[in-house]
């Protein structure tokens, strides 16, 4: 029997297609992450996408330091993307109509994950990257042109319906399924569960160009809060800028989507035919919704399949692919036999949480940006003007933790950093230096004792590595050259950190009699996770 409702009737030929550990719906950037760090471990997956070809539109133009960090975990740091992506080291403002900054966001520098807290980038080209990655792993097939329609729960398996091209319906077989198919995506419906809506930021108008000359925008990430017409203005990859202009109150789509339009809202920027290719015009309506819950058995959801927010912090790929590991390395631990599958059930919960700070920090800024009144716009800018001159510090990025989950403790769910450090190869950001991944990292090399080589075993037997700050680099040593994780720890106040192969924190010890415990109690409760 289908699962999909009374009204579905499927007849498909042939016997299931069976053999695949995953198979994950819809190959947008989550659902490649997703294919690509299962497929980099070697378990058999199976992609469905709906689409014949790759979509070749910019959607996301901006992601953080944390992405970039998962980015680099499969190979795809921002330093192999640098024909796709440019790192950003500078503000991010809301200015008025005249021009007077209202709020100024540092978007500058590294963040804690070691990479610039902010870089622009060409959506295409990531995914074209991702993609390229995807294809030289054996086992991960990517079947284009593949819609899926139907479900089964067969209980130890899930068995999925899905129509091709040519109206051919076939069946595959696997022991998880996982929803990317975004925004409308049918899995979700599959899972059920209330889906909070939070309401909607408007329609506007995305313009992606390529402009001959480099515009002079400054900071180049700039929204322009003009109660006239509120407007985006930021970079989107090397050689590219972003547009985005939001619909007027009174005004229809059909004003605003046409070709003649675009280029009369971009000739106040200077764009014109002759000085700018126009890449892609689109009409959205951003919404903001969080699915409250993410799993069904073995079916999951990730990415905008379980959430959707306004694009105005730059947010929505940046939490998918966050879905992404988090779900990847648990259901690593439970298709390897290492994990009870209960572990499965914190994803949803961890990320529901996580993504919420998201979603409400992008309404914020929505808030201020999309405002068409000119005597509210008035009165924001005198209070923002004022809060700025007063010094008042406008708030930092979300650093959220996961909601309950697998963590324990203070510290645990929070998100770890990522500095250089000194290990046998040289000089390297902490992933590069040593194995990446999960980790059990000690402040001192004498902690080793402590821990006990059983523990030491038992973790590289769940794909943990172990790994001491020491004073010369050597097996299992890194040099923490730069004082950053001596300082983490001691804010921390912590001797030990276990840290998840997504990044977050499942626990640390305060005291060296501790930290046996801390191993102990992680690997616990990968056997024993009630709920
Ligand atoms: C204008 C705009 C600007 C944005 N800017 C940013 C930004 O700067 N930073 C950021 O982080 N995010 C941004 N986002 C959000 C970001 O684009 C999305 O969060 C991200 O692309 C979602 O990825 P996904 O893989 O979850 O879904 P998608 O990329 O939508 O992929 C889903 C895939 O599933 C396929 N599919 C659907 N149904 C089926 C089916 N039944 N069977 C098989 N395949 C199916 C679809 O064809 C599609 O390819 C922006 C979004 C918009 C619209």
């Amino acid at each position: 029997m289908i699962d999909d409702g009374p009204s579905a009737v499927i007849s498909s030929s042939g016997k299931a297609r069976t053999g695949h550990d995953v198979i994950v719906i819809g190959y947008g950037p989550v659902g490649q992450m997703l294919a690509l760090k299962l497929g980099q471990r070697g378990y058999r997956v199976l992609v469905l996408e709906r689409q014949p070809a790759p979509y070749p539109l910019p959607r996301a133009a901006h992601l953080d330091d944390e992405t970039a960090r998962i980015l680099q975990s499969v190979g795809a740091g921002p330093q192999a993307l640098a024909h796709a992506l440019e790192p950003y080291d500078d503000f991010y403002e809301m200015r008025n109509a005249e021009g007077a900054t209202l709020l100024r966001l540092d978007w500058s520098g590294a963040g804690p994950s070691g990479w610039n807290v902010s870089n622009f980038f060409h959506q295409p080209s990531l995914e074209s990257h991702l993609d390229g990655l995807v294809a030289g792993l054996p086992h991960v097939s990517v079947l284009r042109g593949h819609t899926a329609i139907g479900h089964e729960d067969l209980g130890d398996r899930v068995r999925i319906h899905v129509v091709d091209l040519h109206g051919d319906v076939q069946t595959f077989e696997a022991q998880y399924v996982v929803g990317a198919d975004g925004a409308n995506s049918l899995v979700r419906d599959w899972v059920g569960g209330p889906v909070e809506d939070l309401g909607y930021f408007h329609d506007w108008l995305v313009v992606d160009v390529v402009p001959s000359a480099p515009l002079r925008i400054a900071p180049p990430a700039l929204q322009h809060c003009d109660a006239a017409r509120p407007t985006t203005l930021v970079p989107s990859g090397p050689g590219r800028r972003r547009f985005e202009f939001m619909r007027l109150p009174g005004e229809l789509p059909g004003d605003l989507d046409s070709e003649a339009a675009t280029w009369g809202l971009l000739a106040e920027w200077g764009m014109t035919p002759a000085t700018a290719v126009l890449e892609r015009r689109a009409l959205y309506t951003f919404q903001a919704k969080r699915c409250l819950n993410w799993q069904r058995n073995r079916v999951l959801i990730a990415g905008d399949a379980a959430h959707l927010m306004p694009p105005f912090a730059g947010q929505g790929m940046c939490s998918g692919l966050r879905d992404a590991v988090n779900l990847e390395w648990k259901l690593h631990l439970v298709l390897a036999g290492r994990a009870d599958r209960r572990i499965l059930e914190s994803y949803g919960p961890e990320r529901s949480e996580h993504v919420r700070h998201f979603i409400t920090m992008s309404m914020a800024l929505g808030d201020i940006i999309c405002m068409t009144d000119p005597l509210l716009a008035a009165e924001r800018d005198a209070r923002l003007v004022a809060d700025l001159a007063s010094g008042a510090a406008p708030p930092p990025p979300p650093r959220p933790r996961l909601g309950d989950g697998m963590h324990r403790g203070e510290h645990g769910g929070t998100l770890s950093i990522q500095a250089p450090v000194t290990g046998p190869g040289g000089a390297a950001l902490f992933d590069d230096a040593t194995a990446g991944g999960g980790t059990l990292l000690l402040r001192s090399p004498d902690l080793l004792d402590v821990v006990g080589d059983p523990h030491v075993l038992a973790l590289s037997n769940a794909g943990f590595q172990t790994v001491a700050l020491a004073d010369g680099p050597g097996e299992g040593q890194v040099v923490d050259h730069s004082g950053a994780y001596e300082k983490w720890f001691s804010d921390l106040d912590a001797c030990a950190v276990l840290i998840r192969p997504d990044f977050y924190l499942w626990g640390s010890a305060d005291r060296v009699d501790r930290v046996a415990d801390l191993c102990a109690g992680f690997l616990a409760e990968l056997s024993t996770r009630d709920g």
